[in-house]
């Protein structure tokens, strides 16, 4: 056996150096989980086996193997589609609760967001804070575009260690959502990080908790984008190596950990969640998702990355696809000729079909939102949500 073979039966954690163990296994994954303008036509494979391992000693999941230039492609040219102002907004009202309620929505001088989409979180956030410079980190040419658009200073580059020495001001609050699991070298990052900080400058993270989503067996975390899953003992751990001590942390009630470090700050133990039961956790919610599923028509409300692993999941995609956002109509995922239309083309297909009226799926974390507009558009079908709870 040579020693590279050695290194590939025991992984070791990116983190703490730990061993990893067989976590977590979904064949058959979509490569491109967001829906791109109809004329775009994306080659073959669209589909690839993903696997994750787990840290014995800090809980901490990731990807023994993940394609870095394909990941960089997307992240540039295949993302997110901006939604309009008012839509999918839940995460980000909760993330500023949460940064109220950690006392830090305080005047500052100088923010800096890292990957910050179309910059409607970092536009609101100069705005309460007063700060004079807003920092917007973007790789996507369509998102950086919007942010633009709201005033903030953007980078349409990846963030790392090339910001040293950059013509960046010192910043007093930094922070990423949703981006710190998506991180190909850590020590990368954190130096951009240390180096663009001031010393008293506060750091806040948001990414899905592992604690959270493996406790319910939920697969929700874990698509091709995530190389890292992050328990909070894996995230506290990674921050104190780079000098950040974590000041508080909380779980939002859609699994998402938002931590508050700072610099130098002093770091308790956290507990480490177990992450033995997940592969057989999300077997039997595919079987159970399958047999819901099984011979009924389908609508799903939901044109991302969760509506696209339900498919892959369920190995079948809706009859119709809607999303709320008008910006994702008339696009499509790669691989499929099916066109997302909008809500109100969707229910009246489906309502012109008798006799068996179709199943609607929300396929978005953004229930709470979309609910409302459901009713409103007079559903009276039958409505599930991501993990086949009625609605
Ligand atoms: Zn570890």
């Amino acid at each position: 056996m040579k020693a590279a073979d050695v290194l590939d039966a025991q992984p070791r954690c990116p983190v703490c150096s730990g061993s990893g163990r067989p976590a977590l296994a979904l064949p058959a994954q979509p490569i491109y989980q967001h829906p791109v303008s109809a004329e775009v036509t994306i080659p073959t494979p669209h589909a690839v086996d993903l696997k994750w391992v787990a840290c014995a000693d800090c809980a901490h999941a990731w990807q023994p193997e993940f394609d870095k230039m394909l990941l960089e492609q997307i992240y540039r040219s295949h993302y997110y589609t901006p939604a309009p102002d008012g839509i999918a907004v839940q995460f980000r009202s909760e993330f500023f609760t949460t940064l109220d309620r950690f006392g830090l929505t305080t005047p500052r001088q100088a923010l800096l967001e890292i990957g910050a989409s179309n910059g409607d979180v970092l536009a609101e956030l100069k705005t309460r804070t007063g700060a004079a410079r807003a920092y917007a980190f973007e790789p996507d040419h369509e998102n950086a575009a919007v942010a633009r658009r709201r005033g903030l200073d953007v980078r349409e580059h990846f963030f790392g260690a090339a910001m040293r020495g950059g013509d960046i001001d010192p910043v007093d609050l930094v922070y990423a959502r949703h981006v710190i699991e998506h991180v190909f070298e850590f020590g990368d990052f954190f130096a951009g990080l240390n180096a663009t900080a001031k010393p008293t400058a506060d750091l806040v993270l948001e990414t899905p908790s592992l604690d959270h989503h493996a406790a319910r067996g939920s697969v929700a975390p874990f698509h091709i984008e995530h190389i890292h899953v992050f328990s909070l003992c894996s995230l506290t751990r990674l921050a104190a190596r780079h000098g950040w001590g974590l000041k508080r942390a909380e779980v939002t009630a859609p699994g998402n950990l938002i931590a508050w470090f700072a610099r130098g700050a002093t770091t308790a133990q956290t507990p480490t969640p177990s992450l033995g039961g997940l592969q057989e956790a999300v077997t039997r919610q595919r079987l159970r998702l399958q047999g819901l599923l099984a011979g009924r028509r389908l609508v799903f409300w939901g044109a991302g990355s969760a509506g696209a692993c339900l498919a892959s999941m369920v190995g079948r995609e809706p009859d119709l696809w809607t999303d709320g956002n008008p910006a994702k109509v008339g696009k499509h995922y790669a691989g499929s000729t099916r066109e997302i239309v909008s809500p109100q083309v969707a229910f009246a297909q489906a309502k012109s079909v008798t006799p068996d009226p179709p199943l609607l799926v929300i396929t978005s974390s953004f229930v709470d939102e979309i609910l409302p507009r459901v009713r409103q558009l007079g559903w009276q079908g039958e409505i599930l949500d991501l993990g086949g709870n009625r609605l």
